[in-house]
């Protein structure tokens, strides 16, 4: 038998940048131009095949309608063991405000022993704007992120191929 584990994952940055449309692109391989903004807490599972002796359980928090730092997120955030950050590539308020969530993040919530929540950002909507993220190397390496990505919810050629496994290898990282 398999053992499971079970990993509770935060995604978490402004207000459309496409938080819930990474999520489902991820877990229902689907994308939808349609605007919705998520109320409440969103949930959902995505189940890992590891390799033939692990099974993971990703559960993913979109914390939808919560995009201010502050109040709420504490309760969120509890006994998450990884985050994505996310923002637009198309709107430099959105990355601003990245460090504004991390820091929210790092706040409110460590790892049991003490450890900061491993951080993953990503740049999403690359497939609007050619790739413009060296500067992001520097930017992880100062501000306590284990690495980046550049996604996009909606393309699904490569360099797209919606490998989510990348991602998560980083957020397990601890
Ligand atoms: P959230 O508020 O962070 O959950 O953002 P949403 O997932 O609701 O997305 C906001 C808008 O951006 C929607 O109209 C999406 O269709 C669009 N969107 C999300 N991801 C992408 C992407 O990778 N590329 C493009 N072109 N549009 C995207
Ligand atoms: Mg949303």
């Amino acid at each position: 038998m398999p053992q499971e584990h079970l990993f509770k994952v935060l995604v978490i940055g402004d207000l459309g940048v496409g938080k819930t449309s990474i999520i489902k692109r991820y877990v229902h391989q689907i994308f939808s131009q349609h605007y919705r903004a998520t109320i409440g807490v969103d949930f959902a599972l995505k189940v890992l095949h590891w390799d033939s002796d692990t099974v993971i359980r990703l559960q993913l928090w979109d914390i939808a309608g919560q995009e201010r730092y502050g109040n709420m997120t504490r309760v969120y955030y509890r006994e998450a063991v990884g985050a994505l950050v996310v923002f637009d590539v198309t709107r430099a308020s959105t990355f601003d405000a990245v460090l504004k969530w991390k820091d929210d993040l790092d706040s409110k919530v460590t790892l049991s022993h003490g450890k900061p929540v491993p951080a993953v950002l990503l740049a999403n909507k690359s497939d609007q704007v050619c790739s413009q993220q060296p500067r992001l190397d520097t930017f992880c390496r100062e501000n306590g992120f284990v690495g980046w990505f550049e996604t996009s919810a909606k393309a699904t050629l490569p360099p797209y191929n919606n490998d989510g496994r990348l991602a998560t290898s980083f957020c397990l990282r601890r």
